[in-house]
């Protein structure tokens, strides 16, 4: 049995990088990458990042796809993915923790009139502003899981009023929580800034439309960084040309890597940020490995994926 590391990304960490920080954690494992992949009916687990379209058909004996990451949207809508095929996912601190300062960044840079300042000294103009004050700011976060509870919580000890909505009922310290599709848009009338880190699945595509998008508080923030599909696009530009929302800050877009020519890049009300939140992995690797063991073993695995959830 070995574990093949093939990400499919060019632009992150190298394959080899991933598979010697592995072999230095558990120097037992046999860990190989696309260019020492040997015999292929050997692998049994993969982990990537995306799906390469010939993994099913190229590795005979694949009983898991670790995705390197949360998001398993494009593995389970994999047109070929056969029943028994199991899918785990990670639930790493460092980049719930890195989601949450992406969030936190962008407010405070609304908050504080970043943009403001940067653009009067640019002019070498003394222009005092007064800053939002973070009492009197509601921030709401869609998506109470890993990295949305931790938002949430992060919102709250910076003294936000914090509210969070979810699918199921949840208890959090210091943020009011809601849950169910009705709750939706009575959340949104309230908030300053919406932060959302919701998977992609058939409940959460399109749905800032624009009938959702209509529901914010007028000039307040949008801010994505779950997945671009949660928000209909040309509805948004709409909106932010009639002010609600007033501004969006989008990690996440429909089509990644964002074309050059979309009217996003250069709307005022927009910023971007090419997929950047949660960069690191960190402590991420022992619950790849942690899995590969427990797969071999026929031991539950950590963070397998709910296949008809969705996430
Ligand atoms: P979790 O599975 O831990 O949490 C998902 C949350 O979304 C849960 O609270 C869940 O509710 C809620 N949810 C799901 N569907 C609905 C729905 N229809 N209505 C309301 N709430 C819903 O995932 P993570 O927090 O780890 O990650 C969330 C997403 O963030 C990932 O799926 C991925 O797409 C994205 N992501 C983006 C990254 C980036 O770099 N930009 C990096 C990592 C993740 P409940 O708790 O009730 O189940």
């Amino acid at each position: 049995m070995a574990l093949l590391i093939e990400t499919g990304l060019s632009d992150w960490m190298t394959d080899e990088d991933i598979a010697r920080d592995i072999r230095k954690l558990a120097p037992e494992l046999d860990v190989r990458t696309p260019d020492t992949l040997g015999n292929a009916d050997e692998i049994t687990m993969v982990a990537m990042v995306q799906m390469r379209e010939d993994h099913l058909m190229r590795l005979p004996n694949l009983q898991l796809l670790q995705k390197l990451g949360a998001g398993v949207e494009t593995i389970l809508g994999h047109p070929s993915l056969p029943d028994h095929m199991r899918v785990a996912r990670l639930k790493p601190d460092a980049p719930a923790q890195g989601i949450a300062e992406w969030f936190l960044a962008y407010i405070l840079r609304t908050q504080r009139n970043m943009a403001f300042h940067e653009t009067a000294q640019a002019s070498a103009e003394w222009l005092p502003k007064a800053p939002v004050f973070s009492p009197d700011t509601v921030v709401g976060v869609l998506g109470l899981g890993h990295i949305g509870a931790r938002t949430a919580r992060m919102m709250d000890a910076v003294g936000f009023r914090v509210l969070g909505w979810s699918r199921s009922e949840k208890q959090i310290d210091g943020v009011t929580c809601h849950h169910s599709p009705d709750a939706l848009p009575e959340v949104l009338e309230q908030c300053d800034h919406v932060c959302a880190i919701l998977p992609s699945t058939p409940e959460t595509i399109g749905l800032f439309d624009a009938a959702m998008l209509a529901r914010m508080k007028p000039g307040s923030q949008l801010l994505n960084a779950g997945r671009g599909d949660l928000i209909d696009e040309q509805a948004l530009i709409a909106a932010l040309d009639k002010g609600t929302p007033g501004h969006a800050v989008l990690d996440v877009t429909s089509q990644e890597p964002l074309p050059a020519d979309s009217p996003l890049w250069l709307n005022p009300s927009v910023t971007i940020t090419p997929h950047v939140s949660g960069w690191y992995l960190g402590d991420a690797l022992t619950d790849v490995i942690q899995n590969f063991r427990n797969l071999t073993a026929g031991a539950p695995l950590l963070h397998e994926v709910n296949r008809t959830r969705g996430y």
